[in-house]
């Protein structure tokens, strides 16, 4: 009997543990909340935008998508990473689809005369889509946003025509900032691309209207605008666009492992 004695108290022991821990683990899961809200609701522009926070509400970053709505990979990328993102801290604003009805079309605008990305600051008493622009930078004061990351595709490699923007990190002016975090994450991305003319570059190149161009211009908020080449397979962008918003996420200690 005696002999029972110490197993019984390590019993004990393992059984007052494994409460604590089934205690502890659950509220590390809860730590992150989602939400949704949408822009233009009661319009045919509607889109939701997923919110997903933590009790350290900074940073907060947005990742827009579908501002051209034939450019999957951001989308894509968008939509995964609102299903199968853990953020640690801050909070993470996603638009998977800003153009729905382009998105919906898989078309690059939508009315197909009007380009969403060159009408920002919008306007709420304009045509649709200068209304869609004015509720995405609303949003943008909204949430108090520290870094927009505007997530694009084009049909040709920059390297190859100049005019295409194809594998490039466009900044909207040249402040030391902007530069340094833009060059920074090429190096990062770079890293695993082999071929030379799939590597990516720091594109200083100011496009009025743009998302970007007015966060960073109008309201003073560091801003970049992410471009893979549709040349390349799809998996493959839909990859480098994930990979490009962790990095970032990483940096800004939000993801615990940037993988
Ligand atoms: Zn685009």
């Amino acid at each position: 009997m005696t002999k029972n004695r110490p197993q019984t108290h390590f019993f004990k022991i393992i059984f007052i543990i494994s409460i604590l821990l089934l205690f502890s683990f659950p509220q590390t899961a809860l730590l992150q909340t989602a939400s949704v809200e949408y822009i233009c609701a009661g319009t045919d522009y509607e889109t939701p935008v997923y919110i997903i926070k933590t009790d350290y509400k900074k940073p907060a970053i947005m990742i827009v998508a579908g501002t051209h709505g034939n450019e999957k990979a951001g989308i894509k990328a968008a939509e995964y990473l609102k299903d199968n993102l853990h953020i640690e801290r801050g909070t993470l604003i996603i638009i998977p689809k800003a153009n729905i009805l382009a998105c919906e079309e898989n078309i690059r605008c939508f009315p197909q005369e009007i380009n969403l990305n060159r009408v920002y600051p919008g306007n709420p008493q304009g045509n649709p889509v200068e209304k869609l622009a004015y509720e995405i930078f609303n949003l943008i004061k909204k949430y108090d946003i520290g870094l927009l990351v505007d997530l694009h595709e084009s049909i040709e490699f920059y390297r190859k025509n100049p005019k295409n923007y194809g594998q490039t990190v466009i900044i909207d002016s040249d402040d030391d900032y902007l530069f340094e975090l833009s060059s920074f994450l090429v190096e990062e991305m770079n890293k695993e691309i082999i071929e030379d003319g799939n590597k990516y570059q720091v594109l200083v190149d100011p496009v009025k209207g743009s998302t970007a161009y007015s966060a960073h211009h109008q309201l003073g908020i560091p801003a970049l605008t992410f471009e893979t080449c549709r040349k390349l397979p799809l998996s493959f962008r839909i990859g480098e666009q994930i990979k490009f918003v962790k990095i970032i996420l990483f940096k800004w200690n939000m993801l615990a492992v940037q993988k």
